[in-house]
Protein backbone atom coordinates (compact mmCIF):
# COMPACT_ATOMS: atom_id res chain seq x y z
CA UNK A 1 0.00 0.00 0.00
CA UNK A 2 1.53 3.28 -0.80
CA UNK A 3 1.71 5.80 1.33
CA UNK A 4 -0.34 9.00 0.90
CA UNK A 5 -0.29 12.01 3.45
CA UNK A 6 -1.60 14.90 3.72
CA UNK A 7 -1.09 18.83 5.01
CA UNK A 8 -4.41 20.61 5.92
CA UNK A 9 -4.25 24.26 6.83
CA UNK A 10 -6.97 26.67 6.83
CA UNK A 11 -7.30 29.17 4.75
CA UNK A 12 -7.84 31.61 7.39
CA UNK A 13 -4.14 33.69 7.67
CA UNK A 14 -0.61 33.18 6.34
CA UNK A 15 1.57 29.62 7.03
CA UNK A 16 4.30 30.11 10.49
CA UNK A 17 6.68 27.80 11.34
CA UNK A 18 4.49 25.53 13.06
CA UNK A 19 2.55 24.36 9.91
CA UNK A 20 6.10 25.28 7.60
CA UNK A 21 6.95 21.82 9.98
CA UNK A 22 3.93 20.25 9.72
CA UNK A 23 3.56 20.11 5.96
CA UNK A 24 7.66 19.14 5.71
CA UNK A 25 7.11 16.47 8.03
CA UNK A 26 4.13 15.52 5.55
CA UNK A 27 6.28 15.53 2.58
CA UNK A 28 9.04 13.95 3.84
CA UNK A 29 7.49 10.95 4.81
CA UNK A 30 5.40 10.56 1.34
CA UNK A 31 8.39 11.71 -0.48
CA UNK A 32 10.60 9.41 1.21
CA UNK A 33 7.98 6.77 0.56
CA UNK A 34 7.66 7.07 -2.87
CA UNK A 35 4.16 8.24 -1.98
CA UNK A 36 1.65 10.97 -2.38
CA UNK A 37 1.85 14.42 -1.16
CA UNK A 38 -2.07 16.22 -1.05
CA UNK A 39 -2.71 19.78 0.03
CA UNK A 40 -6.18 19.80 1.49
CA UNK A 41 -7.48 23.20 1.74
CA UNK A 42 -9.75 23.43 5.22
CA UNK A 43 -12.15 25.93 4.11
CA UNK A 44 -15.16 25.33 5.08
CA UNK A 45 -15.68 28.23 7.78
CA UNK A 46 -16.91 30.66 4.74
CA UNK A 47 -16.70 33.69 6.87
CA UNK A 48 -12.80 33.48 7.93
CA UNK A 49 -11.75 31.33 4.81
CA UNK A 50 -9.83 33.77 2.14
CA UNK A 51 -8.68 33.30 -1.42
CA UNK A 52 -5.80 35.48 -0.93
CA UNK A 53 -4.81 33.05 1.81
CA UNK A 54 -5.05 29.91 -0.33
CA UNK A 55 -2.54 31.45 -2.75
CA UNK A 56 0.08 32.33 -0.06
CA UNK A 57 -0.08 29.01 1.34
CA UNK A 58 0.35 27.90 -2.35
CA UNK A 59 3.42 29.96 -2.70
CA UNK A 60 4.91 29.23 0.19
CA UNK A 61 5.16 25.82 -0.33
CA UNK A 62 6.27 26.25 -3.82
CA UNK A 63 9.04 28.40 -2.58
CA UNK A 64 9.67 25.69 0.14
CA UNK A 65 10.22 23.20 -2.45
CA UNK A 66 7.05 21.12 -1.36
CA UNK A 67 4.96 19.91 -4.27
CA UNK A 68 1.96 18.51 -4.22
CA UNK A 69 0.51 15.87 -6.11
CA UNK A 70 -3.25 16.22 -5.75
CA UNK A 71 -4.65 19.87 -4.24
CA UNK A 72 -8.68 19.35 -2.62
CA UNK A 73 -10.61 22.12 -0.87
CA UNK A 74 -13.23 21.02 1.57
CA UNK A 75 -15.89 23.99 0.15
CA UNK A 76 -15.83 22.01 -3.01
CA UNK A 77 -17.22 18.61 -1.09
CA UNK A 78 -19.84 19.66 0.32
CA UNK A 79 -22.16 17.20 -1.25
CA UNK A 80 -20.46 14.20 -0.03
CA UNK A 81 -20.41 16.12 3.63
CA UNK A 82 -24.00 15.80 3.40
CA UNK A 83 -24.57 11.75 2.23
CA UNK A 84 -21.87 10.71 5.11
CA UNK A 85 -24.26 13.02 7.50
CA UNK A 86 -27.11 11.07 6.16
CA UNK A 87 -25.58 7.93 6.68
CA UNK A 88 -24.31 8.42 10.17
CA UNK A 89 -27.31 10.09 11.37
CA UNK A 90 -29.36 7.11 10.21
CA UNK A 91 -27.05 4.70 12.14
CA UNK A 92 -28.13 6.40 14.89
CA UNK A 93 -24.49 8.43 15.27
CA UNK A 94 -25.61 12.05 14.94
CA UNK A 95 -28.25 13.81 17.12
CA UNK A 96 -29.44 17.05 16.91
CA UNK A 97 -29.22 19.41 20.10
CA UNK A 98 -30.81 22.55 21.03
CA UNK A 99 -28.39 24.58 23.58
CA UNK A 100 -27.41 28.03 23.10
CA UNK A 101 -24.11 29.06 23.72
CA UNK A 102 -24.89 30.02 27.37
CA UNK A 103 -26.49 27.37 27.98
CA UNK A 104 -23.54 25.58 27.55
CA UNK A 105 -21.43 27.64 29.54
CA UNK A 106 -23.72 27.13 32.52
CA UNK A 107 -23.09 24.01 32.28
CA UNK A 108 -19.89 23.36 32.06
CA UNK A 109 -19.40 25.87 35.07
CA UNK A 110 -21.24 23.93 36.89
CA UNK A 111 -19.67 20.85 36.25
CA UNK A 112 -16.44 22.40 36.98
CA UNK A 113 -17.67 23.82 40.49
CA UNK A 114 -18.43 20.61 41.46
CA UNK A 115 -14.86 19.40 40.21
CA UNK A 116 -15.99 17.52 37.37
CA UNK A 117 -14.91 17.15 33.91
CA UNK A 118 -17.16 19.54 32.03
CA UNK A 119 -18.34 16.95 29.31
CA UNK A 120 -21.14 17.19 27.20
CA UNK A 121 -23.95 15.40 29.83
CA UNK A 122 -26.11 14.55 26.65
CA UNK A 123 -29.04 16.14 27.49
CA UNK A 124 -30.28 16.26 23.89
CA UNK A 125 -30.23 12.99 22.92
CA UNK A 126 -32.80 12.21 25.69
CA UNK A 127 -35.22 14.89 24.55
CA UNK A 128 -38.68 12.73 22.67
CA UNK A 129 -39.91 13.84 19.07
CA UNK A 130 -42.22 16.21 20.90
CA UNK A 131 -39.66 18.24 23.03
CA UNK A 132 -37.69 18.35 19.83
CA UNK A 133 -40.73 19.61 17.97
CA UNK A 134 -41.86 22.33 20.29
CA UNK A 135 -38.11 23.63 20.47
CA UNK A 136 -38.02 23.86 16.29
CA UNK A 137 -41.33 25.62 16.87
CA UNK A 138 -40.10 28.04 18.94
CA UNK A 139 -37.44 28.41 15.79
CA UNK A 140 -34.40 27.01 17.43
CA UNK A 141 -32.27 25.34 14.84
CA UNK A 142 -30.48 22.38 16.11
CA UNK A 143 -26.44 22.21 16.03
CA UNK A 144 -25.26 18.55 15.53
CA UNK A 145 -23.17 15.83 17.58
CA UNK A 146 -20.99 12.77 17.09
CA UNK A 147 -22.26 10.16 19.54
CA UNK A 148 -19.07 8.50 20.91
CA UNK A 149 -19.27 4.98 21.84
CA UNK A 150 -18.64 4.88 25.19
CA UNK A 151 -18.15 0.83 25.20
CA UNK A 152 -15.68 1.29 22.17
CA UNK A 153 -11.94 1.92 23.85
CA UNK A 154 -10.23 4.07 21.54
CA UNK A 155 -6.35 2.84 21.05
CA UNK A 156 -4.02 3.74 18.09
CA UNK A 157 -0.25 2.96 18.27
CA UNK A 158 0.91 6.74 17.59
CA UNK A 159 4.33 6.97 15.56
CA UNK A 160 5.56 9.38 17.62
CA UNK A 161 4.10 8.85 21.05
CA UNK A 162 3.49 5.19 21.03
CA UNK A 163 0.92 3.24 22.75
CA UNK A 164 -2.66 5.73 23.25
CA UNK A 165 -5.68 4.83 24.73
CA UNK A 166 -8.75 7.03 25.95
CA UNK A 167 -11.98 6.47 27.32
CA UNK A 168 -14.54 7.49 25.78
CA UNK A 169 -16.98 8.39 28.31
CA UNK A 170 -13.93 10.81 29.33
CA UNK A 171 -14.62 13.28 26.16
CA UNK A 172 -17.61 15.05 24.88
CA UNK A 173 -19.84 14.34 22.26
CA UNK A 174 -18.44 16.57 19.34
CA UNK A 175 -20.10 18.90 17.32
CA UNK A 176 -19.62 18.30 14.05
CA UNK A 177 -22.20 20.74 12.64
CA UNK A 178 -23.64 24.08 13.52
CA UNK A 179 -26.80 25.24 13.40
CA UNK A 180 -26.82 27.51 10.24
CA UNK A 181 -25.56 24.00 8.70
CA UNK A 182 -21.79 24.94 8.23
CA UNK A 183 -19.23 22.23 9.26
CA UNK A 184 -16.60 22.22 12.39
CA UNK A 185 -13.07 20.66 11.23
CA UNK A 186 -14.21 16.85 12.88
CA UNK A 187 -15.83 15.43 10.48
CA UNK A 188 -15.22 16.86 6.85
CA UNK A 189 -11.58 15.83 8.29
CA UNK A 190 -12.56 12.16 8.70
CA UNK A 191 -14.62 11.57 5.02
CA UNK A 192 -11.84 13.35 3.29
CA UNK A 193 -8.73 11.03 4.93
CA UNK A 194 -11.06 7.95 3.83
CA UNK A 195 -12.13 9.25 0.01
CA UNK A 196 -8.64 10.29 -0.11
CA UNK A 197 -6.93 7.09 0.99
CA UNK A 198 -4.59 8.71 3.18
CA UNK A 199 -2.62 5.95 4.84
CA UNK A 200 -0.86 8.29 7.69
CA UNK A 201 -1.86 11.68 9.63
CA UNK A 202 0.95 12.97 10.73
CA UNK A 203 0.11 16.45 12.87
CA UNK A 204 0.99 18.22 16.11
CA UNK A 205 0.51 17.23 19.35
CA UNK A 206 -2.56 19.58 19.74
CA UNK A 207 -4.76 17.25 17.93
CA UNK A 208 -4.47 14.00 20.11
CA UNK A 209 -8.00 14.37 21.17
CA UNK A 210 -9.40 15.15 17.62
CA UNK A 211 -7.69 11.54 16.87
CA UNK A 212 -9.40 9.86 19.58
CA UNK A 213 -12.87 11.21 18.27
CA UNK A 214 -12.40 10.41 14.85
CA UNK A 215 -10.98 7.10 15.00
CA UNK A 216 -14.49 6.38 16.41
CA UNK A 217 -15.66 8.70 12.95
CA UNK A 218 -13.81 6.75 11.04
CA UNK A 219 -15.02 3.25 12.10
CA UNK A 220 -18.90 4.83 12.21
CA UNK A 221 -18.21 5.61 8.78
CA UNK A 222 -16.59 2.65 7.82
CA UNK A 223 -19.57 0.58 9.39
CA UNK A 224 -22.16 2.72 7.63
CA UNK A 225 -19.81 1.67 4.24
CA UNK A 226 -17.69 4.44 3.51
CA UNK A 227 -14.48 3.33 2.50
CA UNK A 228 -11.53 4.17 0.45
CA UNK A 229 -11.81 3.64 -3.17
CA UNK A 230 -8.88 2.69 -3.61
CA UNK A 231 -9.96 -0.60 -1.50
CA UNK A 232 -6.26 -1.21 -0.36
CA UNK A 233 -6.07 1.74 2.25
CA UNK A 234 -7.29 0.88 5.74
CA UNK A 235 -10.56 1.34 7.98
CA UNK A 236 -8.44 3.94 9.81
CA UNK A 237 -4.72 5.40 9.20
CA UNK A 238 -2.08 5.57 10.86
CA UNK A 239 -1.38 8.22 13.53
CA UNK A 240 1.33 10.34 14.88
CA UNK A 241 1.53 13.94 16.53
CA UNK A 242 4.47 15.56 17.07
CA UNK A 243 5.29 17.80 20.12
CA UNK A 244 4.65 21.31 19.80
CA UNK A 245 7.35 23.59 18.55
CA UNK A 246 8.34 26.51 21.32
CA UNK A 247 10.49 29.39 21.51
CA UNK A 248 14.12 30.03 22.52
CA UNK A 249 12.91 30.24 26.07
CA UNK A 250 11.11 26.84 25.90
CA UNK A 251 7.40 28.59 26.10
CA UNK A 252 4.99 28.71 23.36
CA UNK A 253 6.05 31.73 21.69
CA UNK A 254 3.46 34.56 20.01
CA UNK A 255 6.29 35.51 17.25
CA UNK A 256 6.36 32.36 16.50
CA UNK A 257 2.33 32.26 15.40
CA UNK A 258 3.20 34.88 13.32
CA UNK A 259 6.73 33.83 11.73
CA UNK A 260 6.59 32.70 8.11
CA UNK A 261 7.42 32.66 4.43
CA UNK A 262 8.10 36.14 3.99
CA UNK A 263 9.80 37.52 7.30
CA UNK A 264 12.25 34.81 6.35
CA UNK A 265 12.81 35.89 2.63
CA UNK A 266 13.01 39.58 3.71
CA UNK A 267 15.77 38.50 6.27
CA UNK A 268 17.71 36.86 3.71
CA UNK A 269 17.09 33.38 4.75
CA UNK A 270 17.42 30.48 2.39
CA UNK A 271 14.50 28.03 1.74
CA UNK A 272 16.97 25.08 2.23
CA UNK A 273 17.95 26.75 5.66
CA UNK A 274 14.47 26.48 6.76
CA UNK A 275 13.63 22.83 5.90
CA UNK A 276 17.47 21.68 7.31
CA UNK A 277 16.21 22.83 10.20
CA UNK A 278 12.86 22.04 10.42
CA UNK A 279 13.29 18.28 9.24
CA UNK A 280 15.19 17.87 12.30
CA UNK A 281 14.53 20.14 15.36
CA UNK A 282 12.99 18.03 17.79
CA UNK A 283 14.62 14.34 17.11
CA UNK A 284 17.41 12.64 18.20
CA UNK A 285 19.48 13.51 14.81
CA UNK A 286 21.77 16.26 14.28
CA UNK A 287 20.79 19.58 12.90
CA UNK A 288 23.31 20.23 10.39
CA UNK A 289 23.61 22.44 7.21
CA UNK A 290 22.41 20.35 4.44
CA UNK A 291 21.60 21.57 1.49
CA UNK A 292 20.62 18.08 -0.80
CA UNK A 293 17.11 17.76 0.10
CA UNK A 294 17.46 14.42 -1.02
CA UNK A 295 19.69 13.67 2.25
CA UNK A 296 17.20 14.88 4.78
CA UNK A 297 14.46 13.08 3.37
CA UNK A 298 16.26 9.81 3.66
CA UNK A 299 17.05 10.58 7.13
CA UNK A 300 13.89 11.41 8.21
CA UNK A 301 12.31 8.91 10.56
CA UNK A 302 9.55 9.09 13.00
CA UNK A 303 10.98 6.93 15.21
CA UNK A 304 13.46 9.37 15.86
CA UNK A 305 11.43 12.42 16.97
CA UNK A 306 11.17 13.62 20.87
CA UNK A 307 8.29 14.04 23.30
CA UNK A 308 9.48 17.16 24.62
CA UNK A 309 8.91 20.45 22.68
CA UNK A 310 11.25 21.29 20.20
CA UNK A 311 12.74 24.69 20.69
CA UNK A 312 13.15 26.60 17.46
CA UNK A 313 15.81 28.85 17.88
CA UNK A 314 15.89 31.77 15.48
CA UNK A 315 20.15 32.66 15.90
CA UNK A 316 20.36 28.77 14.95
CA UNK A 317 18.71 29.69 11.83
CA UNK A 318 20.95 32.37 10.63
CA UNK A 319 23.75 30.10 11.38
CA UNK A 320 22.64 27.44 9.35
CA UNK A 321 21.45 29.89 6.61
CA UNK A 322 25.31 31.24 6.39
CA UNK A 323 26.48 27.54 6.28
CA UNK A 324 24.03 26.87 3.45
CA UNK A 325 25.15 29.63 1.78
CA UNK A 326 28.38 28.38 1.59
CA UNK A 327 27.46 25.31 -0.83
CA UNK A 328 24.60 27.06 -2.72
CA UNK A 329 25.93 26.43 -6.63
CA UNK A 330 25.78 29.21 -8.57
CA UNK A 331 22.40 28.02 -10.62
CA UNK A 332 20.56 28.23 -6.93
CA UNK A 333 21.38 31.73 -7.13
CA UNK A 334 22.13 33.10 -10.41
CA UNK A 335 19.12 35.58 -10.55
CA UNK A 336 19.70 37.34 -7.26
CA UNK A 337 23.30 38.52 -7.84
CA UNK A 338 24.55 41.56 -9.27
CA UNK A 339 25.44 42.01 -12.60
CA UNK A 340 28.23 41.01 -14.11
CA UNK A 341 29.10 38.16 -11.31
CA UNK A 342 29.63 34.69 -12.32
CA UNK A 343 30.20 31.41 -11.45
CA UNK A 344 33.34 32.04 -10.22
CA UNK A 345 32.66 35.31 -8.26
CA UNK A 346 29.86 33.71 -6.65
CA UNK A 347 32.59 30.64 -6.01
CA UNK A 348 35.06 33.14 -4.73
CA UNK A 349 32.35 35.41 -2.26
CA UNK A 350 30.15 32.68 -1.17
CA UNK A 351 32.19 32.03 2.18
CA UNK A 352 31.96 35.48 3.41
CA UNK A 353 28.53 35.49 3.06
CA UNK A 354 25.86 35.17 5.82
CA UNK A 355 22.76 35.99 3.12
CA UNK A 356 22.73 35.77 -0.58
CA UNK A 357 21.59 39.71 -0.41
CA UNK A 358 25.19 40.37 0.74
CA UNK A 359 26.78 39.76 -2.38
CA UNK A 360 26.59 42.60 -3.98
CA UNK A 361 28.85 44.40 -1.00
CA UNK A 362 31.16 41.92 -1.76
CA UNK A 363 31.32 42.13 -5.52
CA UNK A 364 31.92 45.93 -5.24
CA UNK A 365 35.34 45.06 -4.79
CA UNK A 366 36.06 43.19 -7.65
CA UNK A 367 34.44 46.03 -9.98
CA UNK A 368 35.99 48.73 -7.87
CA UNK A 369 35.92 51.78 -7.02
CA UNK A 370 38.17 50.54 -3.81
CA UNK A 371 38.58 53.00 -1.01
CA UNK A 372 42.40 52.42 -0.41
CA UNK A 373 43.30 53.64 3.40
CA UNK A 374 46.53 55.56 3.61
CA UNK A 375 50.09 53.74 3.51
CA UNK A 376 53.10 54.36 4.81
CA UNK A 377 56.12 55.29 2.61
CA UNK A 378 57.90 51.20 3.80
CA UNK A 379 54.17 50.10 2.13
CA UNK A 380 54.22 52.10 -0.72
CA UNK A 381 57.81 50.78 -1.70
CA UNK A 382 56.35 47.81 -1.47
CA UNK A 383 53.15 47.97 -3.38
CA UNK A 384 55.30 49.91 -6.18
CA UNK A 385 57.26 46.77 -6.42
CA UNK A 386 54.22 44.52 -6.15
CA UNK A 387 52.49 46.43 -9.24
CA UNK A 388 55.90 45.71 -11.28
CA UNK A 389 56.09 42.10 -10.30
CA UNK A 390 52.62 41.16 -11.35
CA UNK A 391 52.45 38.86 -13.81
CA UNK A 392 49.48 37.57 -15.45
CA UNK A 393 49.00 33.52 -15.51
CA UNK A 394 46.75 30.41 -13.83
CA UNK A 395 47.66 31.81 -10.57
CA UNK A 396 47.93 35.25 -10.23
CA UNK A 397 48.15 35.72 -6.24
CA UNK A 398 50.56 32.36 -5.46
CA UNK A 399 53.12 33.91 -8.08
CA UNK A 400 53.00 37.69 -6.67
CA UNK A 401 53.15 36.70 -3.22
CA UNK A 402 55.86 34.05 -3.53
CA UNK A 403 57.73 36.60 -5.42
CA UNK A 404 57.35 39.49 -3.02
CA UNK A 405 58.45 37.28 -0.32
CA UNK A 406 61.60 36.37 -1.98
CA UNK A 407 62.47 40.20 -2.80
CA UNK A 408 61.23 41.57 0.13
CA UNK A 409 61.82 38.90 2.89
CA UNK A 410 58.11 40.07 4.14
CA UNK A 411 56.01 36.97 5.05
CA UNK A 412 52.39 36.79 7.35
CA UNK A 413 50.33 39.85 7.72
CA UNK A 414 53.25 42.09 6.19
CA UNK A 415 53.02 40.53 2.77
CA UNK A 416 49.13 39.84 2.61
CA UNK A 417 47.76 42.71 3.88
CA UNK A 418 49.12 45.75 2.43
CA UNK A 419 48.09 44.01 -0.72
CA UNK A 420 44.30 43.57 0.06
CA UNK A 421 43.81 46.93 1.14
CA UNK A 422 45.40 48.01 -2.00
CA UNK A 423 43.79 45.33 -3.92
CA UNK A 424 40.16 45.98 -2.43
CA UNK A 425 40.32 48.34 0.52
CA UNK A 426 39.73 45.94 3.27
CA UNK A 427 41.49 44.24 5.56
CA UNK A 428 39.72 41.04 5.32
CA UNK A 429 37.32 39.39 2.98
CA UNK A 430 37.34 36.83 -0.06
CA UNK A 431 39.95 34.30 -0.59
CA UNK A 432 42.88 36.86 -2.71
CA UNK A 433 43.40 33.78 -4.77
CA UNK A 434 39.78 33.55 -6.41
CA UNK A 435 39.36 37.29 -6.01
CA UNK A 436 42.17 38.40 -7.80
CA UNK A 437 41.35 36.71 -11.11
CA UNK A 438 38.26 38.29 -11.17
CA UNK A 439 39.40 41.76 -10.81
CA UNK A 440 41.66 41.52 -13.60
CA UNK A 441 45.13 42.10 -15.00
CA UNK A 442 45.06 46.06 -16.24
CA UNK A 443 42.93 47.25 -12.79
CA UNK A 444 45.06 45.12 -10.15
CA UNK A 445 48.02 47.12 -11.40
CA UNK A 446 45.96 50.17 -11.40
CA UNK A 447 44.81 49.82 -7.57
CA UNK A 448 48.37 48.71 -6.82
CA UNK A 449 49.75 51.88 -8.45
CA UNK A 450 47.67 53.99 -7.18
CA UNK A 451 48.28 52.96 -4.02
CA UNK A 452 52.34 53.38 -4.10
CA UNK A 453 51.72 56.88 -4.82
CA UNK A 454 49.24 58.20 -2.91
N1 LIG B 1 -7.21 22.32 9.30
C1 LIG B 1 -6.74 21.60 10.45
C2 LIG B 1 -5.69 22.45 11.15
O1 LIG B 1 -5.11 23.30 10.51
C3 LIG B 1 -6.13 20.30 9.98
C4 LIG B 1 -5.73 19.37 11.08
C5 LIG B 1 -5.37 18.00 10.53
O2 LIG B 1 -4.23 17.83 10.11
O3 LIG B 1 -6.21 17.14 10.49
O4 LIG B 1 -5.48 22.32 12.33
Amino acid sequence: MSTVTRFAPSPTGRLHVGNIRTALHNWMLARKAGGRFILRIDDTDAARSREEYVDAIRADLTWLGLDWDREERQSARLDRYEVAFDALRAAGRIYPCYESAQELEVKRKIALSRGLPPIYDRAALKLSDAERAAKEAEGIQPHWRFLLDHAEPIRWEDGIRGAQKFDAAQLSDPVIRRADGSWLYMMPSTIDDIDMGVTQVLRGEDHVSNTAVQIQIFTALHAAGFAATSGAAKAVPDFAHEALLVGREGKLSKRLGSLGCDAFRERGIEPESIVALLARLGTAQPVEPIAERAVLTDSFDLSSFGRAPAKFDEEDLERLNAAIVHQLPFAAVADRLPEGMDEAGWHAIRPNLAHVGEAADWWRLVTGPVDQPDFTPDDRAFLAEAAAALDWNEDPWGTLTAALKQSTGRKGRSLFLPLRQALTGMDHGPDMGELLPLIGEDEARARLTRAAQA
